[in-house]
């Protein structure tokens, strides 16, 4: 049986590994939607190799698919969210990137959709919202490392498991002593040692932030509470995840840094295929394990305390992030002053209520983005 698929933000960075995914499976998959941000021009031409019933783009200039044959165009901003939940879709993988993605999220659980989960502010800005809706157990993380603990939990009983653990690569300054990273400009933070990415998640692997995003994503997924959670610091970027056992034991999952795997196995679950994988180096090679630095990189406690906090923190953290992350980029505050600008917004977020609803987290959002562009441009000055 084919799997018909909506695949979401397909011109990103994982919606394009979706498709090659879904081009060396063509038995496996039936794919019935693409939606893209504003790549109009490389939507078209998806659609007209794949040739899916429906096509959404954000942007509201849709004009660059017109005349397509046979297939139901939707434009403006929502428009990929409608598409998540569309009858008689099998799976929705959701790459959008960023707090777009949430609404799509939804959408796909309220229509009674799955959802192969790429997009990590579902979880981190709307994860107390997106675990109480009916369905949100159909969620199979994308994110490599979530892949990797959903994979060693499979099989499991709740009591067994003592803690998960999730491996970060430490990024390109995880040995640097503290002064040299005072000096570090956008260039050097866009050099990644393992896995080749986009610019935003890229800084956020460097200042640790994605370790931290992600360590609240795998509190949601899981249920797990947050002293239960372990980062260890892992350069090599094997080793994605494991899963500590009551009698001691950890099991670890391990492949090369390829993310048509998450992927794969998120589209497919409980199946695996074959998507051309290199196999784990296991010849002479060294797998280390530490500690991270969180006296230097500020971000994964930070991330952390925002959620145990819980409301409208992690909210907060994301946009603040996001914010400080565009003017590090734009060269107009220094890489250490990502983490103080997250910390300033996050002690300054008034009682803001629940963060239940697409309004209240928009509301604590926009507040959190003006905050923290007020401090970057504080600092320009
Ligand atoms: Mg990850």
């Amino acid at each position: 049986m084919r799997k018909r698929v909506a695949i979401l933000g397909s011109t990103g960075s994982v919606g394009l590994q979706a498709l090659d995914v879904i081009r060396q499976h063509p038995d496996r998959f039936e794919l019935v939607a693409l939606s893209a941000n504003r790549s109009a021009k490389a939507l078209r031409g998806q659609a007209e190799e794949l040739r899916p019933t429906h096509v959404a783009l954000e942007s509201e200039d849709a004009s660059a698919l017109d005349g397509l044959d046979g297939v139901e165009v939707l434009a403006g901003p929502g428009s990929s969210a409608a598409l998540a939940g569309l009858p008689g879709v099998d799976v929705v993988l959701n790459g959008i990137v960023g707090f777009a993605g949430l609404a799509a999220t939804v959408e796909a659980l309220e229509a009674g959709n799955d959802v192969a989960l790429a997009n990590k502010e579902s979880l981190i800005v709307g994860g107390e919202w997106v675990k109480g809706l009916p369905g949100a157990d159909r969620i199979v993380p994308v994110d490599s490392e979530h892949s990797a603990i959903f994979q060693c939990l499979e099989g499991r009983r709740e009591g067994e498991v003592s803690a998960l653990l999730l491996t970060a690569s430490g990024g390109p300054f995880f040995e640097w002593p503290e002064e040299n990273l005072r000096a570090v400009g956008p260039e050097d933070a866009l050099r990644h040692p393992t896995w080749s990415m986009g610019p935003k998640i890229t800084i956020d692997s460097a200042t640790m932030m994605n370790k931290g995003m992600e360590v609240i994503e795998a509190h949601h997924l899981f249920g797990t509470p947050y002293e239960k959670i372990r980062v260890v610091v892992h350069r090599q970027s094997i080793v994605h995840g494991g899963v500590f056992f009551e009698d001691g034991a950890v099991v670890l999952h391990a492949a090369k840094p390829d993310m048509r795997l998450p992927i794969a196995y998120g589209l497919l679950y409980p199946d695996r295929v074959d998507v051309g994988a290199e196999p784990v180096p296991l010849d002479g090679v060294s797998w280390t394990f530490a500690e991270p630095r969180n006296d230097v990189f500020r971000c994964l406690p930070l991330a952390v305390e925002a959620g145990k906090e819980g409301g409208a923190y992690p909210v907060a953290l994301n946009a603040a992030n996001e914010v400080a992350v565009e003017a590090l980029l734009e060269g107009r505050i220094q890489f250490l002053r990502i983490a103080e600008i997250v910390e300033e917004v996050l002690e300054a977020v008034p009682d803001l209520g629940h963060m239940k609803s697409m309004e209240a987290i928009t509301n604590a959002d926009a507040w959190a983005r003006a905050e923290a562009t007020s401090r970057a441009e504080a600092n320009a000055r």
